[in-house]
């Protein structure tokens, strides 16, 4: 199934009052709030958004986001890939102090008009990134963690003969250079 672009900007009330359930996608490229939170969306961001009236009659985005993005481990500082998605309920409201009075199942999302899909989205995403990420433990360090420590090793153990057998010190008085 290929999903279309989400629209950018959307007539919010109007959608909610006909009932509409949009489907699409938005190209991560444009979400640069949260490029600068991580190291890179893999994907389309992939969105379902559905609007409707409730039984009091607000007015309301029901919306479902998922990204597939790589973000850093905070153990062994290499990336690691996750999934992160999110449901939120948003009504629509006027002002801010109509916000307030919202039940808790609600999240505000106050406008006029137009609101803008694509940065209500990258708000979703970006509450939803986690705060820490790690590795499972059998990941963390496969490619730095584990390895470097192995290769210090084997460049001490090949070095240390030279550096400090006292006969080295000798060939050199005797000026052998076989060795
Ligand atoms: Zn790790």
């Amino acid at each position: 199934m290929t999903l279309g672009a989400l629209p950018q900007t959307v007539e919010v009330r109007t959608l909610a009052a006909r009932e509409v359930a949009l489907a699409g996608v938005v190209d991560p490229a444009r979400l640069t709030r949260l490029s600068t939170a991580i190291v890179a969306v893999n994907n389309p961001v992939v969105v379902n958004a559905d609007f409707y009236r409730d039984e009091e009659a607000r007015y309301v985005l029901a919306l479902q986001v998922s990204a597939e993005v790589l973000v850093t481990c905070q153990r062994c500082l290499s990336t690691l890939e996750q999934t992160v998605t999110s449901e939120t309920q948003l009504a629509v409201v006027w002002t801010d102090e109509q916000a307030g009075q919202l039940p808790p199942r609600y999240e505000p999302l106050v406008a006029d008009a137009e609101i803008e899909l694509w940065e209500v989205v990258e708000d979703e995403l970006l509450l939803a990134l986690p705060t820490f990420s790690y590795h499972s433990d059998a990941d963390c360090g496969s490619k730095t963690g584990v390895q470097a420590p192995v290769r210090e090793n084997e460049a001490e153990s090949q070095a240390s003969p030279e550096k400090d057998n006292p006969f080295s010190v000798l060939k050199t008085l005797k000026g052998d250079t076989n060795s």
